[in-house]
């Protein structure tokens, strides 16, 4: 039976009404249907998190952040500690993703500090990796990946790999509308599967690898499919509960 966790990233979209709004749809959808195996989180802005995690309470909605700072408190104006967040029920916490990278300069070295603090605190990290176009078009890909995974998961024990996840997430296929193709994401899943196991041994098998970029309603029984895809980290689709319902539908055939 394979893993699999429907994650949807919000971004920085939704006011606490229209966060509800959308959370109450999917929960509906939850609670309507006859089966759903897979994991399913939704990561919405800081200020959604605590109105959601009263509504999620006591259901199979999971709530992630999409951030965290590695202290727990102190003089860090603007950010959000681990501890506050688990006040707000949060159990995942996005980290590297390729906005944050580019646009916040956030390092590997920063990635991993949030990295270790998550895992410490005993939430999940929903680490993000994956290369710009022009990484992949030089050939560079799966040097950038394994780049990234070695300084992101720095210092990380053998016992402690199957509590994380990772999410590939090519840059080019982020808010798109093009996704990867199958073909590129077996090979990049399958490397990413073997670099861990080689790191880490046998539990690294169990570790879930989610493909992200452009993932949505159409391609989905086409992505989720794929052996080494346990899953989704989803953008833009996750924003309408219709098309976020209908992938969490998919998904029930590959669990
Ligand atoms: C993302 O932001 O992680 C993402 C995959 O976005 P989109 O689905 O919109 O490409």
């Amino acid at each position: 039976m394979k893993k699999m966790l429907i994650a949807g990233n919000w971004k920085m979209n939704t006011n606490v009404f229209e966060a509800e709004k959308l959370a109450q749809y999917i929960l509906g959808f939850l609670k309507s249907s006859d089966e759903v195996s897979s994991k399913v989180l939704i990561c919405p802005p800081f200020t959604n998190l605590y109105p959601i995690s009263k509504l999620v309470d006591g259901t199979s909605l999971l709530l992630g952040s999409q951030n965290c700072h590695f202290e727990q408190k102190g003089a860090f104006t603007g950010e959000i500690s681990i501890e506050m967040l688990d006040y707000c029920g949060v159990s995942h916490i996005i980290i590297g993703h390729s906005e944050r990278r580019a646009y916040f300069d956030e390092s590997d070295e920063l990635i991993n500090k949030k990295l270790l603090a998550i895992l410490d605190f005993g939430k999940t990290p929903i680490l993000c990796i994956g290369e710009t176009l022009d990484e992949r078009n030089s050939g560079n890909t799966f040097n950038v990946l394994s780049k990234q995974l070695n300084a992101d998961l720095e210092g990380v024990s053998a016992e402690a790999i199957e509590n994380i996840v990772i999410a590939y997430e090519p840059v080019w296929a982020i808010g798109t509308g093009v996704s990867a193709t199958t073909e590129q994401v077996v090979e990049a899943h399958n490397w990413i599967r073997q670099f861990l196991v080689e790191k880490f041994g046998e539990a690294a098998k169990g570790v879930a690898l989610l493909y992200g970029g452009s993932l949505n309603e159409k391609n989905a029984n086409e992505l989720l499919a794929i052996e080494n895809v346990n899953g989704g980290l989803i953008g833009g689709a996750s924003l309408k509960g219709e098309s976020f319902a209908e992938i969490i539908k998919i998904a029930q055939k590959y669990v």
